[in-house]
């Protein structure tokens, strides 16, 4: 059960606060027709009609030869054409010839309620409603402005976002919004990683009861934190937080109410109790040990026979410092960033199914609106471009149980697509290098 969707209301593009370059870029679209588009489109009834023709195009898995010309009617993609294709009469082209259509992009793994910078996740108690609910808007927003159309919340205060979608569909946004899909506040030990989201649960009775719990409040997924995490003082990475029985209780009731499970694993032992209890995903899958990252054969082929889908939550902002947690970590285990990149081509060779989610709003090195850096980190770890870029897409929308409807350029999925400038099959950089956004047929 998916509730992602929320009504997108119409907005000026400059309500993006996107960056400098990015607003060059909109301007200069009025060369080829864009703003005409957008005026045609404001006047035509919403959710009208728009083609969009690129000289290339990514279907969610691979390239569309020599590009294609996307039709879009009533928030919805109804064919794909060869680029030469000439439009329906009376349809509004927006016209793209040394760019790259792709479907919007999905975030597997964001904070909503992050501000983005240092502490972000030590600040969540202290903010009031309306203060979380403008830092969720902004999170939206800068989302949206880098591509993407979708986000997985893996862990907001205390139902927050749920509570927000819940407005938001409602049709009081206010703003166009990417489709949410959402945890609630993960499961943890009392005093375990991120307690303070108001998730603390032990024993098998009151874990079933929080999986009920975020069933009936709506969740999508349940988020359990197999491990201690590097932000919570007090909670070791390397450890397990539950004992197995736990684990298989929470994957047992979520799957009876319908509900997927991933598991928040950082050291070798969670990744591999998170496995052994049937988890659906495993986030960070980080494998640490106090000697460094270490992938057991048989864990990788457990991993990949059984379709566990990996979000290793790459993507930073490059030259920023580390948490001082985080370089005592790198000294206890020895484990480096090139070591998690070698780790992410290994879990890729071995036919591990990986999803793209950058943990979006943690710190100032992993704020919203990075996924394309996400993305490039599977390039550098040796996965080919069509594979990473469907991390982002085909792939992240099954994970998210959006299937059917996100992830790919094909008629009958909504039309929530992304133009880029250049093409990112030869060079992935481009993905980050966004020209329009449009989400249900609309530009944003
Ligand atoms: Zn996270």
């Amino acid at each position: 059960m998916v509730g992602g969707g929320v009504e997108p209301a119409r907005r000026s593009a400059s309500g993006l606060g996107a960056p400098s370059a990015a607003t060059a870029r909109c301007r200069a679209r009025t060369s080829v027709g864009y703003n005409k588009t957008v005026t045609e489109a404001t006047a035509a009834p919403a959710l009208g009609r728009l083609a969009i023709r690129a000289g290339r195009a990514f279907d969610g898995r691979s390239a569309i030869s020599g590009g294609a010309l996307v039709l879009c009617a009533d928030g919805q993609i109804v064919g794909v054409e060869p680029a030469g294709s000439a439009p329906p009469d009376g349809w509004p082209v927006a016209e793209f010839p040394g760019g790259t259509v792709l479907p919007g992009m999905i975030d597997c793994h964001v904070h909503l309620c992050g501000d983005s910078q240092h502490g972000a996740l030590d600040r969540l108690a202290g903010y009031d409603d309306d203060e979380l609910g403008q830092v969720i808007e902004a999170a939206l927003r800068a989302q949206l402005a880098a591509g993407v159309t979708a986000v997985r919340d893996l862990g907001d205060r205390r139902g927050t976002v749920l509570d927000w979608r819940r407005r938001v569909t409602a049709g009081r946004a206010g703003f166009p919004s990417p489709a949410i899909v959402a945890s609630g506040p993960p499961i943890t030990t009392p005093g375990g990683h991120c307690w303070y989201m108001g998730g603390e649960a032990a024993g098998p009775e009151e874990l079933r009861a929080a999986v009920r719990d975020r069933a009936e409040r709506g969740a999508d997924v349940i988020k359990i934190m197999a491990s201690g995490g590097l932000l919570t003082a007090g909670t070791d990475v390397l450890a397990c937080q539950y004992r197995p029985e736990q684990l298989r209780a929470v994957v047992e009731e979520a799957h009876a109410a319908g509900l997927p499970v991933t598991a928040h694993a950082h050291g070798l032992p969670a990744v591999i109790q998170a496995a052994g209890a049937g988890a659906d995903g495993i986030e960070h899958c980080s494998c640490l040990t106090e000697h460094g990252i270490e992938v057991p054969e048989d864990l990788l082929e457990r991993l990949a026979a059984n379709r566990v889908i990996v979000c290793p939550t790459m993507g930073r902002i490059p030259g920023g410092t580390p948490s001082p947690a985080a370089l005592a970590l790198e000294q206890r285990t020895g484990a480096t960033w090139e070591g998690r990149l070698a780790m992410v081509g290994q879990l890729h060779r071995a036919g591990v199914t990986m999803v793209s989610g950058v943990d979006a709003g943690i710190s100032e090195v992993k704020p919203h609106g990075i996924l394309a850096l996400a993305v490039a980190d599977l390039v550098v770890s040796g996965i080919p471009a069509a594979d990473a870029l469907a991390s982002a897409t085909s792939l992240a929308a099954d994970a998210c149980g959006l299937d059917g409807r996100k992830g790919w350029l094909r008629a009958g999925y909504d039309a929530d697509l992304v133009v880029v400038d250049g093409d990112p099959l030869t060079d992935i950089r481009a993905l980050a290098a966004v020209s329009a956004v449009y989400l249900n047929g609309q530009p944003s």
